[in-house]
């Protein structure tokens, strides 16, 4: 079976790149039909905060990239970690390195001296601590091979060899006994059951490193893809400055729907055809790691917002209205059934849940309407008798219906010998207070007879 995991380490927000690494491990599993699991590396105590820990969680649950299984916390299996590096030293595949970190400052510095890249060779390796040891402080370093190449089948980068000489002695247990990082993850997803590995390609110099201590250990080898990091428009590394935020900003700052930010997070760095708007499910029939991109994808906002755009539109009308009531000054059951009603109109042309919120206002204005500054220069005086003048027309009607409404107010432009948008615009000024809003007569249908008449007689000479 199939088994894939995100392991984020909880030392900030769950950042987009992440994300996308969930969604690849997420997709990768069910279109196997195998298991998805979250792991936390939160093995960095200091850095490592509940509060980064929730934000991870709720980012996951709201894409809807939650493990199958609870998340396992690596911190809580220092033991377990600890009881491989034993088993490595009883197998003789690891070591007990005892060499004090002057020793090591010095060998640096002494390479550093004639230039050539630093590799430990500890004369621990092959040999067994004497009398003298007794009581002092060692590492465990993994006896790795020195000759020959270490190769990884990268499921995204190809086939990549890496010689054993390159490759260091690196520590499994620190001379406190706790594990390091290399160690934790290796038997962290073999305990898993983790077959399969898809994470950002800055751990593919880990993978040279993993691999040989999974083999140590006579595991079964997991397939490993590395995945291009993601860029800014400008092309470099996607950093806080190109607006790399947690996911929590997506959906509260930027106002995005999670299945938004799900297919635009699937589309970037990975492909199918010219396909652009996949849903989960479909994502789920045709996800493979042949689609992923092998160079660093841009991340380009304004495709975010106009995915998102579409999303807005195929929303259910109460979901949204659910989103948007407390931002639009929805507050009674009146308020909202008013706002699902104005949807279809409302959502026509938001990008996002903001400007959704925002176009909803006017339903729930206060009057005399503030008036925004672009609706009060629409309103002069030869406007404000216009005004007057279609209030008169529409309070004769005795029907308040789109038909009516609409053939009533042609009629007023048509006596005044003015286009309908020259009626239109004050009537949408004295109505909403803003210059942008739904069609004119679903703002008439909307508001209600007693209120559009009420909210015209304001403005009117
Ligand atoms: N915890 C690592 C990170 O957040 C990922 C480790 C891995 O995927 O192997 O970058």
């Amino acid at each position: 079976q199939v088994v894939t995991r995100f392991a984020p380490s909880p030392t900030g927000y769950l950042h987009i790149g992440g994300a996308r690494t969930a969604l690849f491990n997420y997709l990768f599993a069910k279109a196997n039909g195998g298991k998805y699991l979250v792991r936390i590396e939160d093995t960095d105590k200091k850095r490592s905060t509940p509060e980064a820990i929730d934000a991870i969680h709720d980012g996951l649950d709201w894409l809807g990239l939650l493990g199958d299984e609870e998340p396992v916390f690596q911190s809580q299996r220092a033991e377990r970690h600890a009881e491989v590096a034993q088993a490595l030293l009883d197998k003789g595949a690891a070591y007990k390195c005892y060499l004090t970190p002057e020793e090591l400052k010095e060998r640096r510095e002494a390479a550093q001296a004639t230039k050539k890249p630093f590799r430990l060779n500890s004369e621990w390796r092959d040999c067994q601590p004497g009398p003298d040891q007794e009581g002092q402080p060692f590492v465990v370093r993994l006896k790795t091979p020195n000759v020959g190449e270490t190769v990884i089948e990268d499921m995204v980068q190809g086939r990549i060899a890496v010689k054993n000489e390159e490759i260091d002695d690196f520590i499994l247990l620190r001379s406190d006994g706790t594990p390091t990082y290399m160690l934790a993850v290796v038997v962290d997803d073999h305990d898993m059951g983790v077959t399969h590995i898809l994470r950002g390609d800055d751990h593919l110099n880990n993978a040279f490193r993993q691999l040989p201590l999974v083999k140590a250990m006579g595991w079964p080898e997991p397939k490993y893809g590395h995945v291009p990091l993601i860029h800014g428009a400008d092309g470099a590394k996607l950093s806080k400055r190109h607006g790399a935020l947690g996911v929590d900003a997506y959906r509260d700052e930027m106002g995005l729907l999670p299945e938004a930010v799900f297919n635009y997070l699937l589309r970037l760095g990975w492909g199918h055809g010219d396909e652009e708007i996949i849903s989960r499910e479909r994502a789920v029939e045709i996800f493979s790691a042949e689609g992923i991109g092998k160079s660093p994808s841009r991340f380009d906002t304004k495709k975010l917002l106009n995915l998102n755009g579409h999303y807005i539109r195929e929303a259910d009308d109460s979901r949204l209205a659910d989103l948007t009531a407390a931002e639009a000054g929805a507050t009674s059951e009146d308020d909202k059934a008013l706002l699902v009603k104005a949807m279809p109109e409302l959502k026509a042309r938001a990008r996002d849940l903001h400007e959704l919120a925002a176009g909803a206002t006017f339903l729930f204005k206060t009057r005399p309407l503030e008036m925004e500054e672009k609706a009060a220069s629409l309103l002069d005086d030869d406007a404000r008798k216009l005004l007057a003048t279609a209030h008169a027309a529409l309070s004769a009607l005795d029907r308040w219906e789109i038909e009516v409404l609409d053939t009533a107010i042609r009629e007023v432009a048509e006596q005044h010998d003015l286009k309908l948008g020259k009626l239109a615009q004050p009537l949408r000024a004295a109505l909403t207070g803003s210059n942008t809003s739904p069609g004119i007569f679903d703002v008439l249908v909307l508001l209600g007879r007693e209120e559009s008449l009420a909210r015209i007689a304001d403005q009117m000479t």
